[in-house]
Parts: structure tokens; C-alpha cells; sequence
């Protein structure tokens, strides 16, 4: 039996040796604090589980779910859409849902990239961006992203054979994992980009809505021309602590939200119509949730922004997302500083260079963790660096 080439390409996972640590220190005993993954660890809020429990009450919501969505989901992500962005989009042509956005992102490759050509894809990124490609038999030009440019991914010397083979560009702001924002005009510049050159722009609006000191995130088809080459990626995933739940949507240009649809009504069913119907209140009845959830977070952020500064560590408070990026020590490499946390403090944290080759030098601490814990952890790494 042979697997797909394209498999082979998959580089092993970069986080499975620091997990097979991790489990040989709990194996004995050892209380090890992951502020590894981000995933929120506060619940759904009760009114989306008293939606959902309403929901699957009611017989027509157990069968097959509508290909693109619910028409009421779908109305209730453009609502969304207009309400917090001021955004125009039809629900009927320019909104699909998701069964979280990962797969939407993941197939978006399927839908536009043959292979041989290429993505382009921030060089400090959510894995999926370039993995997809990999999964097409395709390949990736990384975009590079420096601390001293904000981390916005540069697209300003891309190799004019690589752009004559490149179909999607993907950026991300707020970023997971450097918790950079974008300015409105580099937004610009990016879809003036993709126009001149003919390529998607695919924008992860992940974290929209988590952000901090009344920072406010813009949707990306906020500005001129942007649905002409853009879809964006919503998930309901961090925002409303709905990880498990795997329900978001994509929107925006039509062939884009089209073709994406044709991969999916060809390979999945759609999300059960009951997740979407209370994915429905989530959109549109959480404010208040977020806001305290945000507060939440903005704490979190401060506790350890404070502490790693206290250990002589460089970072930076993120105006947005749930996650601290910070240079690792002189002398350390990404690797080599979250194994020595793993091995001293019992404390995971993930090496930046698991994102991208420009993540090399950095970790990332996720803020996932309730304070008691995280403070817990920084009082750890302290004494092991001491
Ligand atoms: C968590 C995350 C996603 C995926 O979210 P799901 O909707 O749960 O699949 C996508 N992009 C970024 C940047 C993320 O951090």
C-alpha cells in the first residue's frame, strides 16, 4: 500500500515531540500547564446552548442540511456582516457556510489551485494556508513577516514566475500567532495586488472580535473594490467559545463563495441545521458576551505580558486575539527555549517556527488558560530561567 505523494511532503508534526514529552512528565505524575493550544476554556454562553437545545427538538432540522447553509444562517451572517462591519452581502450568492473555517480554508485550495502553481502564504501562519497547497500538489511562496514591519506579510518581491503561477494569496489580521493588526491600507495595497495580478485574496477574519483597549478589527470587503478578488473567513469558533461545535462562514466575492461551494456540495453535507440555528443567536446575540469575554482576555494578556517582561523576556501587548508572541532568550531557538520550558517549568508553550520559517526566535503563549493557572505558569517559567 503507498499513500499519496503529496502525504510525504507533510513535514512530521512539528508538536508531536513536545506532546510525547509532555505525556512521559504527566505518566509521572508531573502537573504539566499547556498554554500550548487555542482553544477558549470558558464555555458557550447559555443563550447559543439553549438555542441549539430547542433546535434539535424539531424533526426537519435531522435531515440533510441545505448544501450552502440555511438560508437563515446565511441571512443571519450578513446581517452580521452589516450590522458590525457595515458590509452589503447576499445572502443567497455571496455567503456559504462552514463546517468551521478551516475546512473552508482547506478547500478553497481544492477549488482554485492545480497543481504545480502556487499560493502565497504569510511566512508566520496558520498551518493551513500552505498545507492545503501541499494537498493539491501545489506549493507555497512565503510572504515574509518581520517584527520591524508590524509582521504584515510582505508581497512587495515576489518572483515574477511565482506570481505568473500564484492563484490565492491568504492573510490573516488580527494574526494568530503574532496578534498584529493591519492597517486599513495595507488592505489596500493587497487587493490592488491581487487585481493587477489576478490572484483571490483570502482574508481569515478569525478574530475579529477579540481585541482589546477599543481596537475594532475591519472586515476586509470594508474597503473599495475588495469583493472584485476577496473572500473572507468568519468562524464562530473563538469569538463565542463554539471550538467543538465547528460552524463558520465564508463571504464575499461570488465566483469565489461559488466555487467554494461546488467543492463542498461534492464532498460534505453541510453542518447539522440545528448547530447552524444556533449559530444564528451567536452572531447576533452576543455583544455583551464578547465584550465580557474581551475583558477576560485583556487581563489574561496583562498578567503575562507583565511577567515575561519581569523575566527579561521581549514582547509586545497584543491590541487583539488570544495570544502572546515573544522573542525567546539570546542563545535559545524556538525549539530549544519550549523544550527547556516543557523540561525545567512543566509549562507548554509552542515554538513559533511550527508557523512559518519567519517564526523561528519566537514562542507563542495562548491565553486559553483561567489566571489562577497562567500565573501559575509565568511563576514557573521565572524560577526556571532564574
Ligand atoms: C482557530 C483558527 C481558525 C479555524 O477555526 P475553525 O472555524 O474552528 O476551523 C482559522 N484561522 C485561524 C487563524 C485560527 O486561529
Amino acid at each position: 500500500m503507498q499513500t499519496a505523494q503529496c502525504l510525504n511532503q507533510i513535514k512530521p508534526y512539528l508538536f508531536a515531540e513536545i506532546d510525547r514529552k509532555r505525556d512521559a512528565l504527566r505518566e509521572q505524575g508531573i502537573d504539566v500547564i499547556s498554554l500550548g493550544i487555542g482553544d477558549p476554556d470558558l464555555p458557550t454562553p447559555q443563550h447559543v446552548i439553549d438555542a441549539m437545545m430547542q433546535a434539535i427538538q424539531k424533526p426537519q432540522n435531522h435531515q440533510y442540511p441545505d448544501y450552502a447553509g440555511s438560508i437563515e444562517f446565511r441571512t443571519a451572517a450578513a446581517t452580521y456582516m452589516k450590522n458590525r462591519f457595515g458590509v452589503e452581502v447576499d445572502p443567497k450568492t455571496e455567503v456559504l457556510a462552514l463546517i468551521g473555517s478551516k475546512e473552508g480554508i482547506a478547500h478553497l485550495h481544492t477549488a482554485f489551485v492545480n497543481p504545480d502553481e502556487y499560493v502565497l502564504a504569510p511566512s508566520i501562519g496558520y498551518p493551513v494556508y500552505s498545507i492545503g497547497a501541499t494537498l493539491q500538489n501545489a506549493n507555497t511562496y512565503f510572504m515574509p513577516m518581520k517584527a520591524e514591519n508590524g509582521f504584515l506579510a510582505d508581497f512587495d518581491n515576489v518572483p515574477a514566475e511565482v506570481l505568473a503561477k500564484a492563484k490565492i494569496m491568504f492573510l490573516g489580521y488580527p494574526n494568530n500567532p503574532t496578534g498584529a493588526i493591519a492597517p486599513v491600507e495595507y488592505f489596500d495595497k493587497a487587493i490592488a495586488f491581487c487585481k493587477q495580478h489576478g490572484i483571490l485574496l483570502a482574508h481569515d477574519n478569525a478574530y475579529a472580535d477579540l481585541s482589546f483597549e477599543g481596537y475594532v478589527a475591519p472586515s476586509i470587503l470594508e474597503r473599495p473594490g475588495a469583493k472584485d478578488v476577496c473572500i473572507e473567513f468568519f468562524s464562530l469558533s473563538k469569538p463565542y467559545n463554539m471550538t467543538g461545535w465547528r460552524i463558520a462562514f465564508a463571504c464575499g466575492n461570488e465566483q469565489a463563495v461559488k466555487a467554494l461551494g461546488t467543492v463542498k456540495n461534492n464532498l460534505d453535507s453541510g453542518q447539522f441545521t440545528a448547530i447552524q440555528e444556533a449559530g444564528c443567536v451567536a452572531l447576533l446575540e452576543s455583544d455583551e458576551f464578547v465584550a465580557q469575554m474581551n475583558s477576560i482576555y485583556q487581563h489574561r494578556r496583562d498578567l503575562v505580558v507583565d511577567a515575561l517582561r519581569a523575566i527579561g523576556m521581549q514582547v509586545e501587548a497584543p491590541k487583539a486575539t488570544i495570544y502572546v508572541w515573544a522573542r525567546v532568550p539570546k542563545g535559545e531557538t524556538s525549539e530549544s527555549f519550549a523544550t527547556k520550558l516543557l523540561e525545567k517549568a512543566h509549562v507548554i508553550v509552542t515554538p513559533g517556527s511550527g508557523y512559518g520559517p519567519d517564526g523561528e526566535g519566537y514562542i507563542r503563549i495562548s491565553l486559553t488558560t483561567p489566571d489562577d493557572r497562567l500565573l501559575e505558569a509565568v511563576e514557573r517559567m521565572r524560577s526556571a530561567m532564574a
